[in-house]
């Protein structure tokens, strides 16, 4: 059976980048809140009578979506994949609570980086908006500006990765995410990676954790 993994950090901090090798490396299926949300900024949400009627009017302020929506997106995904790396999920302790009755986890990675760092990290981050591949402008540029190495695609700035929203959902994470990872500690189930060096340098860390966790 496919290993059962969940990747913790900070926005910017680099689980999609490392969920990306962890997929090649051990053919899981990456599961991941962010896009899936993204893909339904629209949806109709109206009928849970929560304060906005779609996902993406909290996504666009760097608020969390209700918990209702995304336990839901994430059951439905887990039950359909054979081994898994987890992203961006979950970002409170209730997530975290409902997480441990519907699954079990073989490995918790925390991917480990300093605020200042994040910043940096996400308002040059770049998309490709056709494959879904992730560039840097300064830290791993692709070839040709502006265009996918992989599929030729454009590459296109999240409305999110604005700094202002940026630091607002660093300080969302700081108030409801750290205690999350204070949680997997304290189970001593946590495997803390260094994630400042290279991506080159964190994935060997990353990898190296997963085979003597798994
Ligand atoms: P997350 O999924 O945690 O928000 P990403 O993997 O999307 O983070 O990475 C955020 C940004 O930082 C992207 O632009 C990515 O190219 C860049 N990045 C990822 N890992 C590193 C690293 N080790 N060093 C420098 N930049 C990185
Ligand atoms: P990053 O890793 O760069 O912070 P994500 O792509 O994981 O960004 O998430 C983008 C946005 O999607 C979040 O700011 C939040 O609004 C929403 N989101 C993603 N995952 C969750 C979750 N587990 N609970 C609530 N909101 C979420
Ligand atoms: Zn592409």
């Amino acid at each position: 059976m496919n290993p059962h993994i969940l990747i913790l950090g900070a926005p910017g901090a680099g689980k999609g980048t490392q969920s990306d090798n962890i997929v090649s490396e051990f053919g899981v299926e990456h599961v991941t809140t962010g896009d899936a949300l993204r893909s339904n900024k629209g949806m109709d949400i109206s009928h849970l009578g929560l304060e906005y009627d779609t996902p993406g009017e909290y996504m666009d302020k760097g608020e969390l979506v209700p918990d209702p929506v995304v336990n839901e997106i994430v059951k439905t995904a887990l039950e359909e994949a054979d081994g898994y790396v987890l992203d961006g999920y979950p970002r409170n302790l209730d997530q975290a609570e409902y997480l441990s009755e519907i699954t079990d986890l073989d490995v918790v990675l925390y991917l480990d980086v300093d605020e200042d760092v994040l910043v940096a990290r996400l308002t040059g981050r770049r998309v490709c908006e056709e494959c879904g591949a992730t560039y840097h402008v300064e830290f791993s540029p692709p070839e040709e500006e502006g265009v996918c190495d992989e599929c030729g695609g454009d590459l296109y700035q999240r409305e999110d990765d604005s700094e202002e929203t940026a630091r607002e959902r660093i300080r969302v994470y700081e108030e409801n995410t750290a205690p999350v990872v204070e949680f997997y500690d304290d189970e001593g189930d946590l495997a803390r990676v260094d994630g400042e060096g290279t991506p080159d340098e964190v994935w060997a860390d990353v990898r190296e954790a997963i085979e003597s966790n798994a």
